[in-house]
C-alpha cells in the first residue's frame, strides 16, 4: 500500500529537512511536488488542492519551534493534515458499533469487489478477536455459487452460516437470519447482499428493502481499492441510495496507488473502517489513520521529535506562568492571555487546564455564561485599559471604569464583573502559591 507515494514524498522531505533555513519559495516548491505526488497516487484534484492549501496556511501561521528545523516542522504539519484527511473531524477508527445483540451488519457493494470474502474475514475477526458469536447469511438469491461460497468460507473459519432455503427472497432470508440470531443467542449477524457488475436500480431497491427490514447497526460498503477514483464514486452512489456507515477497501495489498483511500473520507465523508490485504481469511486490518499517515510519510522520528519540542516549549511557558502566579502576580495582562487561550481552545485548556482546581473554576466560568461572545467582550475591556491599569487594576476608580466602559462600548457593570473575576482568580492563584513548595509534579498534571 502507498509504496510509490511514500517514496516520492520521502524524496521531497529529505531535501527539505536537510536545509537549515527555509524560504517561502522552498516550502512552496516542496508542496508543489507533494501535490503532484498526490495526484499521481490518484488522489482527486479537489482533495489534493485542499490538502496543500491547508498545509500552506498552517505553515505560514506557525512560528518555528526551537530545536527543530523548519523542514521538520513542515513534515509534522503534512503528517497532521494527512491524519485529518483520513480520519475526518471525529478522528474515529475502525471499530464497529455492534452493541445490543443481535446486531445486524449489512455488507453491500458491487460484484467482484471482494464482498463475500470480506464478510467471512470480518466474521472471523469478530469471532477470534472480539469473542463474538457470529452468524452469516447470503442474500444473493440470483447467484447460487455466491451462496455456496459463503457456506464454504463459513465452514473454513468455523462460523455458522444460515442454511440455504431455495425460493426465498432476500428480505425473507434477512428475516430468517434475524430470527435465527435471536433464538441462537448470536451477538452479530452479517448479511452478504447481492452484488451486480454495476449500480442499477433493481439492486439498490433490493438492498434498500433489506435495510428497511433489519435496520442495520452498520452498513459496510466493500469497494475495490484498485479502482481508484471509481471506488470513491461507487461509495458516493451507494451512500446516496442506501446510506453507508463505513467503507472497507479491498486489494490494498496490490500495487494500487492508494488514491481511493486518501480521497474516500474527504469526498464521501464516510470513514474507512477496514482494509483488505490479501485473499487469506486473516488479511483484514483495521484502518488507523495515524498509522497509515505514518506509513505514507515514513518519517515517524521527525514527527515525534517535533511533538516533543512543542511540548517542551508549552511546558516551559506553563512553568514561567506558574512562577509568576506563585509570587502572587496575576495582572490583567495575564488574564487577557488566559482569556485569549480559552477563546482559541473553546474553554479552559492548555495552561489553565494544568492548574489544580481548574475543574471548579471551569464550572464557575460556565455558570457565568462564558461563551465566545463574553470572552471577546472581556478581552475588549482589558484592551481599553491603560498599561498602568492593566498592571495594577486596584487603581480602577469610578471615573476610570466609566472611561474604559465607554472605550469598548460596554457598561460599567461589565467592567465591574471583569474586575471581580480577576480578583477571584488572583486570590486563587495566590492561595495556590501558598500551598507551598509543591514540586513541578504536584502543580502540573501529566
Ligand atoms: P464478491 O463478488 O464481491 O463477493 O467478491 P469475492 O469475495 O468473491 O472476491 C473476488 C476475488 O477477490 C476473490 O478471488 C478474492 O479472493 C479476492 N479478494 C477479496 N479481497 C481481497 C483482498 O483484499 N486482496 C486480494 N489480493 N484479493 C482479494
Amino acid at each position: 500500500m502507498f509504496e510509490s507515494l511514500s517514496e516520492r514524498l520521502s524524496g521531497v522531505f529529505d531535501k527539505l529537512t536537510r536545509q537549515g533555513a527555509l524560504t517561502e519559495a522552498d516550502v512552496s516548491a516542496a508542496l508543489r511536488e507533494v501535490r503532484v505526488a498526490l495526484l499521481e497516487a490518484d488522489v482527486s484534484l479537489p482533495v489534493a488542492r485542499d490538502f496543500i492549501r491547508q498545509v500552506q496556511a498552517k505553515a505560514a501561521g506557525q512560528a518555528v519551534t526551537r530545536s527543530v528545523t523548519p523542514g521538520q516542522q513542515v513534515v509534522k504539519i503534512v503528517h497532521d493534515e494527512l491524519v485529518a484527511m483520513l480520519a475526518g473531524d471525529e478522528g474515529e477508527i475502525g471499530a464497529l458499533r455492534i452493541d445490543s445483540p443481535p446486531a445486524p451488519v449489512l455488507m453491500v457493494g458491487l460484484q467482484g469487489s471482494g464482498k463475500t470474502t470480506t464478510t467471512a474475514k470480518l466474521a472471523r475477526r469478530l469471532k477470534e478477536k472480539d469473542c463474538k458469536k457470529v452468524l452469516m447469511a447470503s442474500l444473493d438469491t440470483r447467484r447460487p455459487a455466491a451462496m455456496e461460497q459463503l457456506a464454504v468460507l463459513g465452514a473454513q473459519i468455523g462460523v455458522d452460516v444460515l442454511p440455504i432455503v431455495p425460493g426465498e427472497t432476500p428480505v425473507q432470508i434477512a428475516r430468517r437470519a434475524r430470527q435465527q440470531a435471536m433464538l441462537g443467542g448470536y451477538d452479530v449477524y452479517l448479511l452478504d447482499t447481492a452484488g451486480r457488475l454495476s449500480i442499477d436500480d433493481e439492486l439498490m431497491a433490493e438492498v434498500a428493502a433489506v435495510r428497511d427490514e433489519v435496520k442495520p447497526r452498520e452498513t459496510l460498503l466493500v469497494v475495490d481499492g484498485l479502482t481508484g477514483q471509481d471506488a470513491v464514486h461507487t461509495a458516493e452512489n451507494f451512500d446516496r441510495r442506501i446510506g453507508v456507515t463505513g467503507v472497507v477497501l479491498t486489494r490494498m495489498d496490490g500495487d494500487g496507488r492508494g488514491g481511493a483511500a486518501l480521497s474516500m473520507r474527504a469526498v464521501t465523508g464516510k470513514p474507512i473502517k477496514f482494509v483488505g490485504l490479501g485473499e487469506k481469511m486473516d488479511a483484514l486490518e483495521e484502518f488507523h489513520p495515524e498509522r497509515v499517515a505514518g506509513r505514507i510519510l515514513g518519517m515517524g522520528d521527525i514527527v515525534s521529535l517535533v511533538e516533543k519540542a512543542q511540548e517542551t516549549i508549552e511546558q516551559e511557558e506553563a512553568e514561567r506562568m506558574m512562577k509568576r502566579f506563585r509570587q502572587g502576580r496575576f495582572d490583567m495582562n495575564d488574564l487577557k492571555t488566559q482569556l485569549e487561550q480559552m477563546l482559541r481552545m473553546g474553554g479552559v485548556g492548555g495552561l489553565m487546564s494544568m492548574l489544580p482546581g481548574m475543574g471548579k473554576m471551569q464550572k464557575q466560568l460556565d455558570a457565568a455564561g462564558l461563551d465566545d461572545k463574553v470572552l471577546r467582550r472581556q478581552i475588549a475591556i482589558i484592551q481599553s485599559m491603560t498599561k498602568a491599569e492593566r498592571r495594577n487594576p486596584q487603581i480602577m476608580q469610578a471615573s476610570r471604569k466609566k472611561r474604559v466602559a465607554r472605550g469598548c462600548g460596554l457598561e460599567v457593570s461589565d467592567v465591574n464583573k471583569l474586575l471581580k473575576m480577576h480578583r477571584q482568580m488572583a486570590d486563587m492563584m495566590k492561595k495556590m502559591g501558598k500551598m507551598g513548595k509543591m514540586g513541578k509534579k504536584g502543580l502540573l498534571r501529566g
